[in-house]
């Protein structure tokens, strides 16, 4: 288990604290962090899906209104982007729920 955790004495592999929904600059250790879904694919911009890689700037934010929490790229954010993303929610997300609904 040790060898899959990122080291907090080891230069590089301190792990900001993405919570408080500020940008930050992504490094090697959340890569090794246990995303949900198969490999990497949840640690990745909500709107373009770039997945992060070492020395992107990313920041995740409170969904709230019935979507997910999720992460946004540097080129996706901006003062407007929790309002893009109800937006997407309305119109691409919901369609898909309720169709998946529709086949209960
Ligand atoms: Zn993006």
């Amino acid at each position: 288990m040790t060898d899959t955790l990122p080291d907090p004495n080891v230069p590089g592999e301190t792990i900001p604290d993405w919570t408080n929904q500020k940008s930050f600059v992504v490094v090697e250790a959340m890569l090794k962090l246990p995303w949900s879904g198969k490999g990497r694919r949840a640690f990745s911009c909500g709107f373009c899906h770039h997945q992060f890689e070492p020395g992107d700037t990313a920041r995740w934010f409170f969904g709230g209104r019935r979507t997910l929490n999720t992460f946004v790229c540097q080129a996706c954010d901006g003062p407007d982007v929790v309002e893009r993303w109800y937006k997407f929610w309305a119109e691409v997300i919901s369609p898909i729920l309720d169709r998946w609904c529709s086949y209960r």
